[in-house]
């Protein structure tokens, strides 16, 4: 039998697992905390050995009729997919704020609209994917893209739901059945996907969500040789051990992974918008991925620019996600919070200057000042290592190739941001080894485009075609142009 609902702000949602079409409680669980203010959110179901289980079993006896469906017979359910999510759109909002400390306008404007354009967007884009022809002297060779099986998506607590639903819509569309891990910190808009899905009619056990926390549930799905597929954002250590027990099973793997990313300041930048932007790199808290966390700005113009950005973000609005004044929200859990402040204390005990912030925000336990460290040295921890909170550095530089040496000096090769005139960025910025960088600009994501990491940041791209790519095994169908003749000596 389901479990009760939990409530959370006025929303009812599920603690319990989704598989083949329906709940499925557990006998273990665990608790969640509101990063706002620590309030018990309720107890969320523990994936057991069973329960993973009984979700490759779900996924693998759903894909045979959904695969064999063409683009255009999922789409209808697809499109009702992100509808359904549309109707679930405040109850989204509320939940992913309250759960991961998301802003609640940026729920409403940006996540949610998102989230259902991630669905849409990647189902009706299946319908223009067609068989490759290949023409040769011997033979019409006719390359096709069959979904690949079960796929399992594992994704991480600072954006569940734009990320879940950024690898389900592609993988859904090719034909695959997936199975969801939820963050264990942040997992319950996955949760109401579940319902949304459900409401959409989609085939039970196309869809499934398998809760728990990564150690445990995640380890089990990703070693199970009966998955075709793993789909993965998170951090670098959980990366090598996904890579490690997927290729055990020689199960590819898509990994979209931390960074370190610089945000270059050449001399002939526009300092006002610069400093502006550079200000953005707190949102959610500095707990993104693709900030431009490593301030690299031209000496001759550094001044300015510290001047001009510190007076931005001195306006900054720290407080509680669900003010529509709030800017900058709570970091998500306790571990996070002492992981930012050690990172903050240990530069500082290093040599380094606090421009400004330092330690923890005055407005709760979970809130840290945004912050900003120089006197830096480009070995140091502080430099090297993904913070993931709202802390960030500045260096300065004398030369084109001294800002590129230091925006490539890093294990990370995630994104990047270079202010300056126009064709001056766009050289420095060809320099950068990352896997996309914004020009006099940040944040700018079209779902056409790929996505993803070189270096320690990641491997693989998903986005477009990319993500077909990946969820899908490419065939060649070869048919000859003249009769075949058998023989041993032939190549
Ligand atoms: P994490 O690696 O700790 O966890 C991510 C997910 O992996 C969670 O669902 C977790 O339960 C699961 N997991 C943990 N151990 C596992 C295991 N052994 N096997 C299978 N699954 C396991 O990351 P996090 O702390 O949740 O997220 C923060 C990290 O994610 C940061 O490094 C950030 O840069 C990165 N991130 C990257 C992108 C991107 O697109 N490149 C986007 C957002 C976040």
């Amino acid at each position: 039998m389901a479990s009760a609902l939990l409530q959370v702000a006025g929303v009812a949602v599920s603690p319990d697992h989704y598989i083949g079409g329906e709940r499925v409680p557990s006998t273990e669980g665990f608790d969640l905390f509101s990063p706002i203010d620590q309030r018990p959110l309720g107890r969320v179901a523990q994936g057991l050995p069973v329960h993973v289980d009984q979700a490759i079993r779900a996924a693998q006896q759903a894909f045979g009729a959904w695969s064999a469906m063409t683009a255009a017979q999922r789409l209808p359910y697809l499109e009702r997919f992100a509808d359904e999510i549309g109707q679930r759109a405040d109850a989204f909002c509320t939940l992913e704020s309250n759960d991961a400390g998301v802003l609640l306008s940026r729920m409403q404007h940006g996540v949610v609209p998102r989230a259902m354009l991630n669905i849409r967007w990647f189902a009706r884009h299946a319908l223009g994917l067609q068989d490759r022809p290949i023409d040769t002297e011997q033979a019409h060779h006719r390359v096709r893209h069959d979904p690949a099986g079960v796929v399992v998506i594992i994704t991480p607590w600072n954006a569940p739901l734009m990320l879940s639903t950024w690898k389900l819509g592609p993988a859904l569309a090719a034909g695959n059945c997936c199975i969801l891990k939820p963050p264990e910190w942040a997992p319950l808009t996955c949760s109401l996907l579940a319902d949304a899905a459900h409401a959409a009619g989609l085939p039970p056990g196309v869809f499934n969500v398998v809760q728990g926390t990564g150690a445990a549930t995640g380890a089990q799905l990703v070693a199970d040789a009966r998955i075709a597929r793993v789909s993965f954002t998170g951090s670098v250590p959980t990366a090598k051990l996904i890579a490690q027990a997927a290729g055990a099973n020689l199960v590819p793997c898509s990994l979209e992974l931390g960074g370190k990313s610089p945000f270059i300041v050449l001399e002939d930048a526009d300092i006002a918008a610069a400093a502006a932007t550079g200000a953005l790199m707190y949102r959610n808290a500095g707990q993104v991925c693709l900030a431009g966390t490593r301030f690299l700005v031209h000496a001759a113009v550094a001044e300015r620019f510290v001047a001009a950005m510190r007076a931005t973000v001195q306006k900054l609005c720290v407080g509680d996600p669900r003010d529509a004044a709030t800017e900058v929200g709570p970091v998500i859990h306790p571990r996070q919070v002492a992981q930012v402040l050690g990172y903050i204390d240990r530069a500082v005990a290093g040599g380094a200057r606090l421009l400004w912030g330092g330690g923890p925000h005055p407005f709760g336990a979970q809130y840290v000042q945004p912050t900003m460290l120089t006197d830096l040295q480009q070995d140091d921890e502080i430099v090297q290592n993904e913070v993931f909170g709202p802390v960030l550095t500045l260096q300065t530089f004398a030369s084109d190739d001294e800002a590129v040496a230091l925006a490539n000096g890093t294990d990370y090769g995630l994104g990047g941001v270079c202010y300056g005139e126009t064709v001056h960025a766009t050289a420095v910025a060809d320099s950068v080894r990352t896997g996309f960088i914004w020009i006099n600009s940040f944040g700018i994501r079209d779902l056409a485009a790929p996505f993803g990491g070189i270096k320690r940041s990641g491997i693989g791209r998903e986005g477009g075609d990319w993500s077909f790519e990946f969820f899908c095994d490419v065939k060649d169908v070869v048919l000859p142009k003249k009769p075949f003749t058998p023989s041993f000596s032939h190549r």
